[in-house]
């Protein structure tokens, strides 16, 4: 099938050219990313691969649709940015990856956690320059303390795991709870109550018209003084003005961020050369508190051949008109 590739980095390249050996699909690669304006690459493909910072808007969808596309191949898990009404308005069919590595997004949640507790980003500043004092770089055991998560799917049970393992007492909120959590002794509360009793705070749940700024000044107030916050799931989980906020009031003591809400204009870019225009991003850059990596949770060796080995499976599937065990429908919206 033809595969029209938007967002392309060498990495991806290698990974699909690599799978495709075991499907010989026709893959062509855009390194644009998938917009209204460049929709027009894709004229005449059946088949659209596409990833987390592409807008598949009704626009574009229909723009997409009416140029031959009849599947879409998200290349990832999240699926916020696809229309689905309008795909499926559209007759277009759409796919996904959601079981690549969810201890890669586990264990770079772990790593922000560490690295924050243990002031890792500081330290490794201060000993190249020859400053070996350890003021200011006292953590706390993670022994004992409550970590609360946020959706227990793949991504939230692997860091209860990781965290059970250091000894910490854990507490989630998730509307459906998880056997293998509920196994752990993870405790299932309301959200209030996590909030109020987690010295810890990992998101791991979608974005969606619910969780949509699930963290904002009301939920932040509720929360313990000196909290962690985590978020590797979705940028638009987190109202990023109030927690800039609490972070100045230091309401939260720590915040690790793999995800931002406005991170398709920066993300997965080399920006170095150029102003951030970004002011609330900027502002963020700025606190010695804050680690933000550019959405690199999934971005292991084996996650990258496992998505590069699904989606085209997921491409194969379609081809051969076979019901797709990935296929993202618009019930997921009604849930
Ligand atoms: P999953 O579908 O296995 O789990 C999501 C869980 O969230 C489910 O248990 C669901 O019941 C729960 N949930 C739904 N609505 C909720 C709500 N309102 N409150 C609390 N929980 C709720 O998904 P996963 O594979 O564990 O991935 C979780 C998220 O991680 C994805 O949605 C994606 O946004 C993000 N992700 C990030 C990266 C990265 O590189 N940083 C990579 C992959 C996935």
């Amino acid at each position: 099938m033809r595969v029209a590739i938007f967002s392309t980095k060498s990495y991806d390249r290698r990974f699909l050219e690599s799978a495709n050996k075991g499907h010989a699909h026709d893959l062509v690669f855009f390194e644009a990313c998938l917009t209204a304006e460049t929709s027009g690459l894709a004229a005449g493909f059946p088949a659209v691969c596409a990833f987390v910072n592409d807008r598949l808007t009704a626009e574009v969808l229909e723009n997409l649709a009416k140029s031959g596309t009849r599947l879409i191949a998200m290349r990832c898990a999240g699926f916020n940015n696809v229309d689905l009404s309008a795909a499926r308005e559209l007759a277009l069919t759409v796919v996904r990856v959601p079981d690549y590595s969810p201890h890669a997004v586990a264990e770079h949640t772990v790593a922000l956690i560490l690295a924050l507790n243990r002031r890792i980003h500081r330290a490794y500043n201060r000993v190249r320059e020859g400053n070996f004092a350890l003021d200011g770089l006292a953590g706390f055991d993670l022994y004992g303390r409550t970590a609360g998560i946020i959706g227990t799917g793949k991504i939230g049970a692997a860091v209860a795991r990781i965290l059970k393992g250091f000894g910490c007492n854990l507490v989630a909120y998730d509307p459906v709870p998880n056997p293998d959590c509920v196994s752990l002794a993870v405790k299932y509360v309301s959200l209030e109550e996590l909030f109020s009793q987690s010295d810890i705070i990992s998101l791991h749940c979608p974005l969606t018209p619910q969780t949509q700024h699930l963290i904002d000044s009301r939920s932040l107030a509720r929360m313990r003084p000196g909290v962690m916050l985590i978020n590797t799931s979705r940028g638009g989980l987190i109202d990023t003005r109030a927690v800039i906020g609490a972070l100045k009031s230091s309401k939260i003591a720590y915040l690790g961020l793999d995800v931002y809400e406005e991170e398709a204009d920066l993300f997965f870019e080399d920006l170095s050369d150029r102003v951030i225009k970004d002011d609330v991003f900027s502002r963020l850059l700025t606190f010695p508190n804050v680690i933000i990596t550019g959405h690199q949770g999934f971005f292991t060796q084996n996650a990258l051949k496992n998505i590069a080995e699904t989606t085209l499976s997921n491409i194969t599937d379609f081809e051969q008109g076979r019901t797709c065990a990935n296929e993202v429908t618009t019930d997921v919206l009604r849930r």
